[in-house]
Parts: structure tokens; sequence; C-alpha cells
């Protein structure tokens, strides 16, 4: 079996985590193994993982593919997909993967599955893990047509590095795009308080915006310490629907939208930490922090069942102050 790990590289041709787990994925699999690269550069991200076992390194490099664009990307991946044959083709499932993984499939004449969670081979047969119906239920894939392009999701797979230096053979892609990427708009880091990549989640829930033993809503100073945790651990953000809806009315926290939302109806993200705060909710306990590694809460109430029972530690403490108390020790 051929297996191909296809993935972009990031600034300075570095491999980012979500494509180093890609590659854990793609080794897992066994069989003989290719590297493929694209982006503006390549060597430092083909370097960093040159003693990883791939026979074979091939790039597509150059300034056409220093941005996320269709046309090049489809095109760079799909020239060095060609030239690898392989029989399975793994990428991560980064938004810029993502946008082109159908559509090189098409091209190639390949099967897809993107956002599998799991991948391994079983005997001589492939399985792949993913989620359907908002992570109510868990599948078991597996197909018969070669190739085989997956996308696996981040935080799933144990990342490989391997540095070395690797010969690194460059192909060159047709660029037929009428696209031209001008530039790149984006919030400050400091804005985006989704962070994937983040050790630690925080969940608020809707007691931030809740009347307190005083009697009084105190929305500023949610808004305050929430961002000053955020600010300090650079952690990702997460809220309970009851916030979420709130604040969507122009209540409570301006800063929150559904993507926020975590649960059920939410997402299911993947950090090594998590420490939800004023929630109690059985929908963002149970479902949306079921793929947190360790799970910790701080609820007033010492009887929050959901805290009890799917947080590993409870401290039962007023999270305005203890909150405040963390932001403080960690400045
Ligand atoms: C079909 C369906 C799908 C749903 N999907 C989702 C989903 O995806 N995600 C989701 O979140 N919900 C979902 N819900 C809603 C869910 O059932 C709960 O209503 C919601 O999660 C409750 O939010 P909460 O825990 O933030 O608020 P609350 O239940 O109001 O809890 C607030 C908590 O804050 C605590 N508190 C107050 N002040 C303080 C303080 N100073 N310090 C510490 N603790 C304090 C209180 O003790 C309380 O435990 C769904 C519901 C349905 C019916």
């Amino acid at each position: 079996m051929k297996v191909l790990f296809l993935a972009h590289t990031e600034e300075g041709g570095s491999l980012g985590k979500a494509a180093l787990e890609a590659l854990g994925a793609a080794k897992g699999l066994g069989g003989e193994l290719t590297i493929g690269l694209y982006g503006a550069e390549v060597q430092a991200g083909a370097d960093s993982i040159a003693g990883c076992g791939a026979t074979k390194f091939y790039g597509v490099a150059g300034a056409d593919f220093a941005s996320a664009r269709y046309g090049s990307d489809a095109s760079a991946c799909e020239a060095i997909a060609k030239a690898a044959g392989a029989d399975v083709i793994v990428m991560p499932a980064t938004a810029r993967a993502s946008r082109v993984a159908a559509g090189v499939a098409m091209r190639l004449g390949a099967a897809v599955d993107t956002r599998l969670t799991g991948l391994e081979a079983v005997g001589g047969t492939i399985v792949g893990t993913r989620w359907f119906y908002r992570q109510r239920m868990v599948g078991r894939v597996e197909r018969d047509a070669r190739p085989w392009l997956v996308t696996v999701d981040s935080g799933c797979f144990d990342a490989c590095t391997a540095p070395g230096t690797a010969s690194v053979e460059m192909l060159s892609a047709t660029v037929a795009t009428r696209t031209v990427v001008t530039g790149i708009k984006s919030p400050a880091a400091d804005a985006q308080t989704i962070r994937p990549e983040a050790k630690l989640l925080l969940v608020a829930g809707a007691g931030w915006g809740k009347s307190q033993p005083d009697g009084q809503k105190h929305l500023d100073e949610a808004s305050q310490l929430i961002l000053g945790l955020l600010s300090a651990t650079q952690c990702s953000l997460g809220s309970s629907k009851s916030l979420v809806d709130q604040s969507g009315d122009g209540g409570a926290l301006p800063f929150l939208t559904h993507m926020h939302q975590v649960g059920q109806t939410g997402s299911t993200p993947r950090h090594a930490k998590g420490l939800a705060t004023c929630c109690h909710g059985e929908e963002p306990h149970v479902v949306g922090w079921r793929f947190i590694g360790e799970r910790r809460a701080v609820n007033l109430d010492a009887g929050c069942g959901w805290a009890q029972g799917k947080a590993d530690v409870l401290y039962v403490a007023d999270a305005f102050a203890v909150v405040n108390k963390v932001v403080e020790l960690l400045k």
C-alpha cells in the first residue's frame, strides 16, 4: 500500500501542528510513505520530518502557492498526488486543505472522506472513524475505491516530527486562475477568541450574566474578567447556549457569538484541558466537553449535577472571585 501525506506549509515553509498530526495518522497506516508539501516554501517543513521513514518527498513551491487559493492549491495537490500514485492520501483538516480536498479527489477520480477522527489499518483493510449528525453518532468507514483521499481532524493523532535533511523533488503545477490574492484581512490575534490550537478551553456559562449575591448583574466586570483570562492564558473561549443566546440579543457579553457554543447543538472541541465557569447545562458538560482531556469547573452550586458528574475537579466558589485572582496571579 502506498500512502501519501499531503499538506500545505505555513510561514517560513514550516509545518503546523495539524499537519504533523496528519503525518502521524498517515504513518500509523504502515505501507510505503511518500510526502507531498506545497506552499511558498517547503524545504523547512520537509527537513522537520526528514526522518519520518518516507521514501520520497515531493514539493510544489513559489509565490503562487503562498496563500490559500482554490485554483493554485488544487493544482499543486493534483500534481503531487499524480506523481506519488498513492492508494491512500492523508491531508490535515485545516481550513486551507478542506477547501480543496473534494475538488482534488474529483480530479484524481478518488473517493473522499473528511474530518476523520480515527484511521487505522486492520489486517489489509483501512478503517476510518468519523462522527455524524453533530457528534451524536460515530461511524466506521471502509472503502474499496482507490485512491482514497481523507482529511483528519486535529487533536486525534500524535504529531510526528523527525528533523533531518530531506531531498525534495520539486514539481511544477499549472496555475490557471483568475483569482488574485491582494492581501489578508483578519482580526487582531487578541480579538479572535476561538483558538483551536490552545491547550485550554474556557467555557463561560449563563451565570456570568445573572444577578449575583448583591442582587445586581455585573456584565462589564464579567466581560473584563473573561477577556482578561483569555489574554493572560491565550486559551480558547467556549460558551453555553444560554449565554450565547442572551449575548445575541444584545445583552450579556457582546463578544460571544453562536460560533462559541459548545454542546449538542454547538461544537465539541478538543483541547487538553477545560475550565467551565458559571455553567450548569447538561449539553455543554456532557456533549461539549466529551473530547476535553482534563476538566474542571467553578460553580457556586455544590449540587450542580453535571459539574459534579463530568468535571474531574469541581471548585465550589464564586467564579468572579476565582478568575479575578487567577488573572492577578498570572500577571
Ligand atoms: C435540543 C437542545 C439542545 C441544546 N444544545 C445545547 C448546546 O449545544 N449547548 C448548550 O450549552 N446548551 C444546550 N442546550 C441548553 C441546555 O439544556 C441548558 O439550558 C444550557 O446549557 C444552560 O446554560 P448554563 O449552564 O450556562 O446556564 P444555567 O443553567 O443558568 O447555569 C448557570 C450556572 O451558573 C452558576 N453561577 C451563577 N453565578 C455564579 C458565580 N458567580 N460563580 C460560579 N457559578 C455561578 C449557577 O450556580 C448555575 O449553575 C440545549 C437544549 C436543548 C433542549
